[in-house]
């Protein structure tokens, strides 16, 4: 006879896909455990106090998608305010709007109607030889132009990935929208805003009823760990999970240089990105801006871009194809491996947003509980 673990779930790692299917699980009358290496949960969604403002400790967070149900979803849990994301980006001490819009053009060139600016951008266009553009440089220069390029993506880009623009894959620059009205919102999506309070509520209301013990390293104990459950879903890195057997997935990593300043506002804005190769940080964060803070002081983070060992902690995957080829070997281990369900940004080596993640830990969540996916992707 089989005796019945404790319980049905481990999951590791408390992150947004973590917390979703502790939820969506507990729903369905299961019992989970979650763990997390970190002493707090919400892995890099986590908002910390400080000064009455909640900095986003592990960079900027600003919800957002096309998603409907993953929007309702989330509003269970929280308040959304009205907040969009109208970045500037500082390039050699003048500030453009983002992303690439109207008002950028009128910076750049005066440019006065999208007519003007689209044969401004043709003109330049016309001077290169890119026919079926095959890394992100090639289609960066044929979206927007050398000058767009050269002031404001070359630079941020390669700090940001730490390599040439050459050898990164295409798909990453087709996150910011190019348009030709007088519109700074950087998504494109139809429901978007930050939660009243931080993102702590979303993460605190999906695992109010599922028990939680922090500070517990999955891969210094795993065997022990594992045997109390009858599943493991693991967020971690999957490079990690399976011991490196196909070497090291490589990812980016972020050092953030936190300040309180005696000032109500410093900056004018939530998010301010520096374009130059000579500035070694890609952002300026001041996160009293995303939910519209009176406070008396401010909290700004510079945000420099880091490689990382493999014991850092890793922030964006690094799709590019050397690292994509690895994945792929792991992929086809983790489909190998019974009771381990993986998923999330590090287990999927996925450039994931929010929504993303949420839609498809409810996707594979009801695809083990109820073996029915009701959510797509988008
Ligand atoms: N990017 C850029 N200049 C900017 C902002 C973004 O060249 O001022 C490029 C850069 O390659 C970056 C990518 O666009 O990695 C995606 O930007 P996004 O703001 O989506 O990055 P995230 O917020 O995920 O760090």
């Amino acid at each position: 006879m089989t005796v019945r673990k404790k319980f049905d779930y481990l999951i590791v790692g408390s992150g947004l896909f973590g917390a979703v299917f502790a939820y969506e699980a507990r729903k369905a009358g299961k019992h989970c455990l979650v763990i997390d290496k970190r002493k707090q949960a919400g892995g890099n969604v986590y908002c910390k106090k400080v000064e009455g403002i909640n900095v986003h400790a592990y960079g900027a967070h600003i919800f957002h998608t096309n998603n409907k149900p993953v929007w309702d979803y989330v509003n269970q849990f929280a308040e959304f305010n009205n907040y969009i994301n109208a970045p500037l980006a500082n390039c050699n001490g003048e500030l453009y709007n983002l992303p690439f819009n109207m008002n950028t053009f009128y910076q750049l060139w005066k440019t006065h109607t999208p007519e003007q600016a689209l044969k401004k951008i043709a003109e330049q266009v016309a001077g290169l030889n890119i026919k079926n553009p095959a890394n992100f440089e090639e289609q960066a220069l044929l979206s927007l132009g050398p000058e767009i390029y050269e002031k404001l993506i070359k630079h941020y880009t390669e700090k940001q990935w730490g390599r040439k623009a050459t050898d990164l894959p295409l798909f990453i620059i087709k996150r910011l929208p190019l348009r030709f009205t007088f519109n700074n919102n950087y998504f494109d999506d139809k429901y978007q805003g930050v939660p009243v309070g931080g993102y702590n509520c979303i993460i605190e209301g999906l695992l109010k009823e599922t028990e939680v013990r922090l500070n517990v390293d999955f891969m210094t104990n795993r065997g022990e760990l594992s045997s109390m459950a009858e599943k493991v879903v693991f967020t971690g890195k999957i490079d990690a999970f399976f011991e490196y057997r196909f070497g090291e997935l490589e990812y980016r990593g972020l050092r953030f240089e936190e300040e309180v300043l005696n000032t109500n506002n410093y900056q004018g804005n939530a998010v301010i990105n520096y374009c130059d190769a000579s500035v070694p940080f890609t952002r300026i964060i001041e996160h009293k801006h995303f939910e519209f803070g009176q406070q008396s002081k401010t909290v700004i983070t510079r945000e420099y871009p880091i490689s990382i060992a493999k014991d850092g902690e890793p922030f964006y995957p690094v799709n590019d194809e050397v690292n994509s080829t690895r994945y792929k070997l792991y992929k086809t281990a983790a489909l190998a491996t019974t009771n381990v369900i993986f998923g999330g940004r590090l287990a999927e080596y996925k450039y994931y947003d929010m929504h993303q993640v949420i839609a498809s830990a409810i996707a594979k969540a009801n695809q083990e509980l109820f073996r029915e996916p009701e959510f797509h992707i988008l």
